[in-house]
């Protein structure tokens, strides 16, 4: 960790996130340069709690995938995004939330179950859209968190490819803090057997793993969006550094 990256947000200015997006554009070349990688990595902008000014800086250095959490703040903040920028959601998304957001995003990452997956085809198609998604796998089996346990992904996904208006794209994680490398590897191998056992679901293209404690082990196994939030723009709890 830099120390930049120890700052808190709201200490943060945007020469800290200039530098800091140096520093993670750097150390990502590198570890798809190590990974023998010549794909293209996308970097995504995690914008949860940070001040649309601090947003608008990060897409001003050519940031232009923004990753949002919560839907109210989404909504709140949009209307001052660049037009340039893409926007994908990637926090948990509760049913009766979906229509506030299908058309206004690109890429779901945190379809969790065949119930959010109906919602997701029936918005979509009531907007005459096809909506990307990715299934988020509970890759650590932790009981808090949401997700959908590897040993199910393969039927929710056979349910789901059958629903009109949603496009199976991928597999993202959020695995248990300083796990290392290991649930990176498994989603690796999830992820390659989805690709080969379904022809049907040939679209599929994007992996997302990796935030910034951990982007360069996720890129290793073949991550192609990590998702920055605080090493771009500080840490959001004070909690953390107050002591
Ligand atoms: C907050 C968040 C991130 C970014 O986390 P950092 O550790 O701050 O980079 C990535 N993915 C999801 C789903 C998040 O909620």
């Amino acid at each position: 960790m830099t120390e930049k990256f120890c700052k808190p947000a709201e200490a943060t200015d945007f020469a800290d996130i200039k530098e800091n997006l140096r520093i993670i554009r750097e150390n990502a070349a590198e570890a798809m340069d190590k990974a023998g990688r010549t794909d293209t990595l996308k970097i995504m902008a995690v914008t949860k709690t940070v001040p649309v000014e601090k947003i608008n800086y990060a897409e001003s250095l050519g940031l232009n995938l923004l990753g949002e959490n919560r839907v109210q703040e989404f909504l709140d903040k949009r209307e001052h995004y660049s037009e340039n920028s893409e926007v994908h959601f990637i926090g948990s998304l509760q049913t009766n939330k979906v229509k506030y957001i299908i058309d206004k995003v690109t890429l779901i990452h945190s379809c969790d179950s065949i119930k959010l997956a109906n919602e997701i085809s029936r918005r979509a198609v009531a907007c005459g859209t096809v909506m990307d998604i990715l299934f988020e796998v509970n890759i650590g089996g932790e009981l808090s968190k949401g997700g959908i346990a590897p040993d199910t992904l393969y039927d929710i996904a056979k349910q789901t490819a059958e629903l009109p208006g949603v496009n199976i794209r991928g597999l993202m994680c959020i695995p248990p803090p300083g796990s290392g490398e290991i649930y990176f590897a498994k989603m690796q191998e999830l992820y390659c057997e989805a690709k080969a056992k379904s022809r049907e679901l040939s679209g599929i293209d994007t992996l997302s793993m990796g935030m910034s404690g951990d982007y360069e082990q996720a890129i290793k196994y073949g991550s192609n969006i990590v998702r920055i939030g605080s090493g771009l723009f500080g840490l959001r709890n004070y909690n953390l550094i107050n002591q």
